[in-house]
């Protein structure tokens, strides 16, 4: 099992004295870790990097090396997890207003429910019949 899957970029310091220090960004884009120094981590993503790296430098560690380990996780918003049972024929955005077409799994409107694809922008919806 591969314990590194989170981790989107990671840092490398190493202090002349022979001691490192490792600061992990995490894919989601925020949580940062840190192993060794003084084990600060932190949660404001790059930013934290930044001045933990400006801490370390400050603190006598040089950078050694910093690689990307994961691909940081998609934002939600551009591409949005498929519903497993999501019917296949998506429309491609709406015929009403052009906006993107979300699916429903289980849409409620005026005393029916089911699977239905709604706009996200004027509202629009159809029912999917299985
Ligand atoms: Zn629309």
């Amino acid at each position: 099992m591969d314990d590194h899957i989170h981790i989107q970029r990671t840092w490398h310091l190493t202090h002349p004295d022979g001691s490192t220090v490792d600061i992990d960004l995490w894919t989601d884009g925020y949580t940062v870790r840190v192993e060794g120094g003084d084990g600060e981590d932190g949660d404001r993503g790059q930013r934290d990097v930044d001045e933990l790296i400006a801490k370390y430098l400050a603190a006598g560690y040089q950078r050694a090396r910093d690689y990307t380990v994961n691909d940081p996780e998609p934002e939600p918003e551009d591409t949005p997890e498929p519903d497993a049972d999501e019917p296949a024929d998506r429309p491609e955005c709406c015929p009403e207003c052009g906006s993107a077409i979300e699916y429903q799994a289980e849409h409620a409107d005026h005393g029916r429910s089911g699977p239905a694809w709604l706009c996200l922008g004027c509202r629009w919806g159809e029912w999917i019949s299985r």
